[in-house]
């Protein structure tokens, strides 16, 4: 099991609940991310059987493209979660969640395709696209 972590949308409507071990926050800066977003993606991973979500009706799926989609809070539109169909994890992102999140930064991908208006210069690792790690669409 291991320790619980709870989040939300920003109206409330959508409420989670995840356990076990969750992975470092990834941060991506392919197209989609980035307009979805406003900005980048930020999101950590799970196992689809150690997250559990109230209010999961009120989830819009949008297919982002044929192999992944994207859940956002169809009330107040917060982004919250990518799902790869191959998978059996979630992408959860990680200002959804409650604080203290214990959640730890881990690298960046699809750096290629960044946006044009700022640098990253944290020092974690860099990614042109993706890595072995994080399987994505590679939109
Ligand atoms: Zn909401
Ligand atoms: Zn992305």
């Amino acid at each position: 099991m291991g320790e619980q972590k709870t989040g939300s949308c920003g109206c409330g409507a959508v409420r989670f609940t995840t356990s076990g071990p969750l992975r470092g926050i990834v941060y991506c800066h392919c197209s989609q991310c980035r307009k979805q977003s406003g900005h980048y993606f930020a999101a950590t991973n799970v196992a689809d059987s150690n997250i559990e979500i109230e209010g999961a009706e009120n989830i819009t799926w949008y297919n982002g493209s044929e192999v992944a989609r994207r859940g956002f809070c169809r009330i107040c539109g917060s982004a919250l979660f990518w799902k790869h169909g191959e998978l059996d994890t979630v992408s959860v992102l990680a200002g959804a969640f409650d604080r203290p999140s214990g959640l730890v930064a881990d690298s960046h991908i699809f750096v290629d395709h960044k946006g044009d208006y700022y640098e990253i210069d944290d020092g974690l690792p860099q990614f042109a696209t993706s890595t072995p790690a994080v399987k994505v669409s590679g939109n």
